[in-house]
């Protein structure tokens, strides 16, 4: 052996020694703190560990050593430990890991740890210590919304929890348990053919008035007809209107894969092609019109012989596209081709329904889906146009815009009421491992209603509902009071248009998303669910499903109903509000997800409820100023001097509602300007955008909303 070996031998060989002297020193004190009860063990108990690590512990009667101060925050800050001012470690109660939640803070909301106190803005004064203990690279991330992706999931874990096919009680458990079976089992294509042939047999083409109906029926299930038939907002009136609009015509290729997979003969394929080549092939010129006795037909193939038949009187009125270009042609092309290839088309638009059904459990390879075709809408918006895209969360639902446009208008009503099946397709396909997510959330797609509900039962306690509804009293009072004030009121350029307004607030109802029937902020009528069975595969329970959620939502419209009865746009967990806006009246929908803290909690005090969920319901309120056509615009412009032009409409609306808050006896413009900085601060991206966004921002920029809402109280208000 070297000698040099023989050193690094002897040198390991002490370490050795000293690394165990050490260790049994360790066990040794272990041994005698445990003993004391001063201290516990950190070993896991397994024989693979050997380690002898502990912690020590502070008996009471040690912390009674420091002063109360201390002790209090010694304690938060144990609690604390490596999470962001205003987070606490926390164990999932799910998962078991360890995460940073948000510190809850009650009955004063405001969260002081979070302020730098000697922060030279009041977004620093009041949120600093949050926005710099984080950074991101792109976009914003707000503190009163970043955990909006987990409260949702917190939701999904309630319905997972109550998943078992044993406990399959409510339609929902049911449709779940059935969708598990099916992957499971692999039985999707069986299940698919049992959903095409309860489709085929509503279909009928003899004459093109029985086909127009066939298309009603498709559009009732939520199928690739080529026209659909969404909710609308009457142009005279205030009542729903029942909107026949453009639908798909389908591609030769879906067309041939579907009606194949479902088991129809080659004729019937080619008569199918054939007709779906030649409603493509007319020129644009040759087009006639859609007429309202066309229209009528397809209405009325989505409710005949439907219970919807009891509630209707003797006329019905439809508000239709006159440029249907899918309708159009498909009534061209049933005058050239003739009733036999028109009943093969229809009957390729059930197949692909059925796959479409298909499509949200589990992917079909080389499937191609329809895409969907729909000429833009030439719509004259009253507020600002709705450029940004939005998809299809549910059936009636939307997935809510990147950029809040919380002043909603009919188009976004006809847009969420015609969401097709084929437009829900899974993201993922599901197999064994994955059946229990991919049903969750196809389930989430066709039981839109009843999420709303669990989302509601699982958030709001019914204490707090009290609350809401007595302080929603309070807040449509206060803010058309404010309106009357001329520091706002002045907005409006013609005296008749600010009290229509001013009117237009006391008529509006307040709706909470999921709200039980019947109550303060809820429906007033019951879902009327479809006919299932047990013999029901999991695709035909989507279909059925679909046709039940399709006339409930006709329902308001037969009965003209007021506009509060419509169901709600996004999903009901979403962190968000609106305020559906017409010319005659209002409706504010606030999504359970959004009644959660910093926003609100049953043990608020009164100060704090109001000035956080009592501001998002004023400003969504003072949303009835969002028609800018009636501004004095020059008092805009001074009013509103220190924001970005683009963002009048909802800076007004924050205003606004900062100026009812101080309505509030026991609020001042300190406590309004400390919640709403509270509300609007976050944390924005330290690289430049990538592209820079064409369309100006809506939204006062985060930070930037709450310190010229603190601006404007201070000059306006002195209390
Ligand atoms: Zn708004």
């Amino acid at each position: 052996m070297h000698e040099a070996q023989f050193g690094l031998l002897v040198s390991v060989a002490i370490s050795l020694f000293f690394a165990l002297i050490g260790h049994v020193t360790v066990c040794a004190e272990l041994h005698n703190c445990v003993d004391k009860g001063t201290c516990y063990s950190l070993n896991s108990g397994s024989v693979l560990d050997p380690s002898c690590s502990f912690r020590t512990t502070v008996t009471p009667a040690g912390y009674a050593l420091l002063n109360a101060s201390v002790q209090y925050d010694a304690m938060q800050r144990l609690n604390r430990g490596v999470c962001s001012p205003g987070l606490r470690q926390q164990v999932d109660s799910v998962t078991g890991d360890m995460t940073c939640t948000r510190k809850r803070s009650w009955p004063s909301a405001l969260i002081e740890e979070i302020g730098d106190p000697n922060g030279a803005t009041d977004h620093e004064r009041y949120c600093g210590k949050w926005i710099d203990a984080g950074s991101i690279a792109y976009g914003e991330e707000m503190w009163a919304w970043y955990d909006a992706k987990e409260t949702e999931n917190d939701v999904d874990n309630v319905v997972r929890a109550r998943g078992a096919a044993r406990m399959a009680a409510t339609d929902l458990g049911k449709f779940r348990a059935s969708c598990r079976s099916m992957v499971a089992s692999n039985s999707a294509g069986a299940s698919a053919k049992q959903a095409y042939d309860l489709l085929s047999p509503g279909l009928d083409a003899n004459s093109l008035d029985m086909a127009l109906e066939s298309v009603g029926f498709l559009a009732s299930h939520y199928c690739d007809a080529p026209a659909l038939v969404g909710v609308g907002i009457g142009t005279y009136d205030d009542w729903f209107t029942a909107k026949v609009v453009a639908g798909t015509v389908l591609s030769t290729q879906s067309l041939r894969n579907a009606l194949y997979v479902v088991g129809e003969t080659r004729a019937v394929r080619d008569e199918a092609v054939a007709y779906a080549n030649a409603m493509s092939e007319f020129l644009y010129t040759a087009m006639e019109p859609t007429t309202q006795d066309q229209a009528k037909a397809v209405l009325r193939g989505t409710y005949r012989g439907t219970w919807i038949v009891g509630y209707l009187g003797p006329s019905m009125n439809v508000a239709y596209d006159a440029h249907n270009g899918p309708l159009e042609r498909f009534v061209a092309a049933y005058a050239a081709q003739g009733s036999a290839k028109a009943q093969s088309y229809v009957k390729g638009v059930a197949a692909v329904c059925s796959l479409a059904a298909q499509s949200m459990v589990v992917a079909e390879t080389g499937q191609m889906l329809p895409a969907y075709f729909r000429p833009k809408m030439a719509h004259a918006s009253a507020t600002r146009p709705h450029t940004t895209k939005t998809g299809a969360a549910a059936l009636g639902r939307l997935v809510p815009p990147d950029e809040e446009h919380d002043a909603v208008t009919e188009e976004t009503l006809l847009n969420a009421s015609t969401v097709r099946l084929s437009a829900l397709s899974a993201l993922a396909s599901a197999d064994r491992t994955s059946a229990r997510e991919v049903c969750l959330s196809a389930a989430k797609r066709v039981f839109p209603d009843e999420f709303d509900r669990i989302a509601f039962n699982a958030l709001v306690t019914p204490r707090l509902y009290e609350r809401l509804g007595l302080l929603a009293d309070e807040i449509r009072e206060a803010t058309a009071a404010t309106l009357n004030q001329d520091t706002i009121g002045s907005i409006f350029a013609n005296n008749a248009d600010r009290l229509a307004a001013r009117n237009k607030i006391l008529a509006t109802k307040v709706r909470i998303a999921g709200a039980p029937r019947g109550t303060w902020a809820g429906i007033d009528r019951e879902f009327r669910r479809p006919d299932i069975t047990s013999d029901d595969s999991a695709l035909t329970i989507i279909v059925k499903q679909a046709r039940a959620v399709y006339l409930d939502r006709l329902l308001p419209v037969v009965t003209n109903a007021n506009i509060c009865e419509h169901p709600a746009l996004y999903a009901g967990v979403s962190r968000n509000a609106y305020l559906l806006l017409t010319s005659g009246s209002a409706c504010s929908m606030i999504l359970p997800g959004l009644i959660v803290p910093p926003f609100a909690d049953e043990r608020y005090d009164d100060a704090s409820l109001v000035t956080r969920i009592g501001f998002v319901m004023a400003h969504e309120f003072m949303h009835v100023t969002a028609y800018r056509s009636q501004w004095n615009e020059a008092y805009a412009q001074t009013l509103m001097s220190n924001y970005p032009e683009s963002t009048y409409v909802e800076a007004v609306a924050d205003i606004g509602a900062a100026a009812s808050m101080m309505r509030f006896a026991y609020v001042t413009n300190e406590t309004t300007c400390a919640s709403v900085s509270q509300l609007f601060c976050g944390r924005v991206g330290w690289m430049p955008p990538l592209w820079t966004d064409p369309e100006p921002p809506w939204h006062p920029p985060t930070n930037v909303r709450g310190d010229n809402v603190c601006a404007f109280l201070r000059t306006y208000f002195t209390r």
